[in-house]
């Protein structure tokens, strides 16, 4: 039988748990949200650790908190906590570090001046594509090396060798590697500080508590979205079929890709929805354009902080070679420097992938929240490769020890200790106790696919943010991260995206 509502929501992360609540505060009473998974928030999820502390595994920052709608929400609340209870935020902006496997620590070198030397990467990366605007786009891998060729006569050796490498935190930004990464969409302006969450769980129970329960069903797929009309239909994998006004697809942009293949040329069509007639023209070229990345986490547990707290931001480099700088200087154009420059393989699991091949974000919540915890962020290849071992935990920690040995040498401490498993140590031992590692798995669930939009070299982001804006047509409405321009990629851009759609509706629904 069908049964008949004024919105459908597809998903229940942060955009279309905002388009619910804003529909229902706007006087509309009549709406389902359809979660294919067994819970809500989607890419933002909080677990607990081995002593009951909480992690997010997806976003764990408000960004950009000039502009940042869900931020000044959450500001007011927490002016409203009393001081005995925890904020719902804190501020962990800091300096990075920067540490190399053989150097040690790169940040703040008198000679290198290594923070300068990025800044100037920036800035000319800007003025050679802003200058004019038919300036073909590259990998960020390739243009860094062009300022290297253009500007060698200005950089001693060691400059050359370790800005290179110093760049490559923006990977921890896109979630994949430098040479996947568009040059023109590498630097972007941040819009203010960023504020750590404690934890996004209270904003999800916050937003979702707003409108009424009945709304929301768990554990179901949307299969097809057909426009019969001035109706919606839209149709479960449980077999039920529902009719609509208005419909909000918000699932991610990985997800909605799906519905532009053959459901026989996927392996996994989890999540895939069929539509009916199929996505419009300029939404499937968009697809052509834009790109999803791959960050992962891997959370490290210890017993407690034996550590200096020097920073919250330990960013480890990648492995450089001294051959990279003769590269550099011998080399006769920008073209024989690309080629000459060594090939990071680029397979998931090259045969002798090491913890060293790829930049690495720490995140030490011990500085910033008195938890004893590193939280470490990774970028595609990697996190496939690590997430694929799933809950392997011992060897996680033997692919990451030298680099988590390397960490806490530099903050002042001895090797890590392996307590997993219930393991003790002679109480003579110092260095941290390592209990529990708990490993993200968000390029491998069906309903994610990696992390969060982003631009490969001549994407244009634009393009899909205009096709998703516009809708499928006018009662087939888009939110997500993918559909915005503020807010790209980010929690506040879902957000204010559910509320864009919500408001659209709402304003289509009064008027008629
Ligand atoms: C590791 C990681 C770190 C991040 N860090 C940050 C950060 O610090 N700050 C920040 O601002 N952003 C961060 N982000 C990005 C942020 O998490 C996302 O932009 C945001 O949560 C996306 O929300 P959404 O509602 O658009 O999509 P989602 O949260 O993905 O919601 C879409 C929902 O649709 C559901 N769904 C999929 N297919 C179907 C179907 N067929 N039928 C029904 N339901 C379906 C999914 O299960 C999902 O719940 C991070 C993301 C990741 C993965």
């Amino acid at each position: 039988m069908t049964q008949d509502k004024q919105v459908i929501i597809i998903g229940a992360g942060i955009a279309g748990l905002k388009a619910a609540s804003q529909l229902y505060a706007n006087g509309i009473k009549n709406c389902l949200v359809v979660e294919a998974r067994d819970r809500l928030g989607g890419r933002l999820q909080t677990v607990s650790g081995y002593n009951c502390s909480k992690y997010d595994l997806g976003a764990a920052w408000h960004h950009d908190i000039l502009m940042n709608g869900l931020f000044t929400e959450e500001l007011e609340l927490n002016k409203k906590c009393k001081d005995s209870e925890s904020k719902r935020f804190v501020f962990d902006d800091n300096q990075p570090i920067f540490v190399d496997e053989e150097r040690g620590r790169l940040d703040h070198d008198p000679e290198m001046i290594l923070e300068f030397i990025d800044k100037e990467i920036d800035k000319y990366t800007e003025l050679e594509f802003y200058q004019s605007l038919d300036v073909k786009d590259c990998s960020f891998h390739d243009i860094i090396l062009k300022y290297l060729f253009e500007r060698r006569d200005t950089l001693t050796d060691d400059q050359i060798r370790y800005s290179a490498q110093i760049c490559r935190y923006l990977e921890l930004w896109h979630g994949i590697g430098w040479k996947d990464m568009s040059a023109k969409g590498t630097y972007f302006d941040h819009q203010g500080r960023n504020a750590l969450v404690t934890n996004f769980d209270s904003i999800i129970e916050r937003i979702s508590s707003s409108f009424p329960k009945e709304w929301i069903v768990l554990n179901t797929e949307v299969k097809t979205i057909e426009r019969k009309g001035k109706i919606v239909v839209v149709k479960l994998n449980n077999g039920e079929e529902y009719t609509c006004e208005y419909t909000v697809v918000t699932v991610p942009q990985s997800v909605l890709e799906l519905s532009t293949k053959d459901p026989n040329d996927i392996t996994n069509t989890k999540g895939r929805i069929e539509f009916i007639p199929p996505l419009n023209a300029r939404i499937q070229e968009a697809f052509r354009k834009m790109h999803f990345g791959g960050l992962g986490k891997v959370i490290f547990e210890f017993d407690a902080c034996c550590w200096t707290k020097k920073g919250s931001r330990i960013f480890t480099l990648a492995h450089s070679k001294e051959t990279f700088v003769n590269n550099v200087r011998e080399a006769g154009s920008w073209d024989e420097l690309i080629k000459k420059s060594e090939s990071v393989n680029s397979t998931d699991k090259p045969k002798d992938l090491t913890c060293w091949d790829y930049p690495l974000l720490f995140v030490d919540l011990a500085k910033s929240t008195d938890v004893p915890t590193l939280v470490m962020l990774m970028q595609r290849p990697l996190s496939n490769y690590i997430e694929s071992i799933g809950d392997d935990k011992q060897r996680i920690f033997e692919f990451f020890q030298p680099v988590l040995d390397k960490i806490m040498s530099t903050l002042d401490t001895e090797s890590v200790i392996n307590e997993m498993f219930g393991a003790t140590t002679a109480s003579n031992k110092i260095g941290p106790k390592l209990k529990n590692i708990m490993t993200t798995n968000w390029s491998i669930d069906p309903y994610s696919r990696g992390s969060y939009s982003t631009c490969f070299p001549e994407d244009d982001a634009l393009e899909m943010i205009i096709a998703m804006s516009s809708g499928q047509d006018s009662r087939i409405r888009f939110a997500g991260e993918h559909t915005i321009m503020d807010g790209a990629g980010a929690v506040h851009g879902s957000w204010e995206s559910g509320k864009r759609e919500a408001a659209y509706i709402s304003k289509n629904l009064y008027n008629k």
